[in-house]
């Protein structure tokens, strides 16, 4: 287990996962453990992101088994569909008191190569933008090979509560979004892509946030992520801006309280 060095008991660093998919079955066997290692590691509480109706229902169940996962609810690109988007959405409203942000949702033009299925993907992605500043949630935003097309839509829509997830792009395409106050999440596999690398040394730290998209994106390929690593993130942004470690964390915990407020 990684650890902080220098820390007493009581200055554990409190941490937020910002981004994982704590409902996948890759959990199943689990979860109790998994949570357990992330609140030893220091992370405080896991926004929970879903991609389905059926992950959303989900998360409201097993917030309420662990006060430690906070809820979101979303239609990830890949099932982008109108009719679904709409039972989706009519779902949060009912439950929107219990919900913490819009996500995961956004624009996946490596999924989607025809100009058809990407127009539904706007569509889809337009209609929760709008649901999320009507409830005055965060958005939690994919975008896989759309980074500026994502960008420009939250823009051209007004959102103002963002968050953009292990973004893919280049620093000129993250640039307005920095300029617009929104935020960027840092997986732990940040320790092995030259692009992330070279995005965080960019960014600016008022924009940085940390993730584990648990399952997936840790610091090994191939194996299972889970919340606990967001510490390896931690620690490579504090490599990268040649900064100390509890100067990303107290950043970090700043920019988490801006989007997200006491969670
Ligand atoms: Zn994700």
């Amino acid at each position: 287990m990684m650890r902080f060095e220098g820390g007493t008991e009581n200055k554990q660093p409190i941490l937020v996962d910002t981004h994982a998919h704590i409902c996948d079955h890759a959990f199943d066997q689990d979860r109790q453990e998994v949570i357990n290692r992330a609140q030893e590691a220091g992370v405080a509480a896991i926004v929970m992101v879903g991609e389905t109706l059926e992950d959303a229902r989900r998360n409201l169940e097993l917030a309420g088994q662990y006060p430690v996962l906070k809820p979101a609810a979303g239609l990830y690109p890949e099932f982008a569909d109108m009719e679904e988007a709409e039972r989706l959405s009519g779902f949060i409203r009912q439950h929107a008191a219990r919900f913490y942000a819009i996500g995961e949702v956004g624009l996946d033009f490596w999924l989607a190569q025809e100009e058809e299925a990407r127009e539904v993907q706007r569509l889809v992605f337009r209609k929760f933008i709008e649901l999320a500043e009507g409830l005055d949630l965060p958005l939690n935003v994919h975008s896989r090979s759309a980074g500026r097309q994502a960008v420009a839509l939250l823009l051209e829509q007004g959102a103002k509560r963002v968050q953009m997830h292990a973004f893919d792009g280049r620093y000129s395409a993250a640039l307005p979004a920095v300029e617009a106050g929104f935020f960027f999440s840092v997986p732990p596999s940040l320790v092995r892509s030259r692009q992330k690398q070279k995005l965080v040394g960019l960014l600016p730290l008022s924009c940085l946030l940390v993730e584990s998209d648990s399952p997936v994106l840790g610091p090994d390929v191939g194996q299972r992520n889970e919340p606990a690593n967001v510490v390896i993130a931690v620690k490579a942004i504090a490599e990268i801006k040649d900064i100390a470690v509890d100067a990303v964390l107290a950043a970090v915990r700043e920019n988490t309280r801006r989007l997200y407020g006491d969670l």
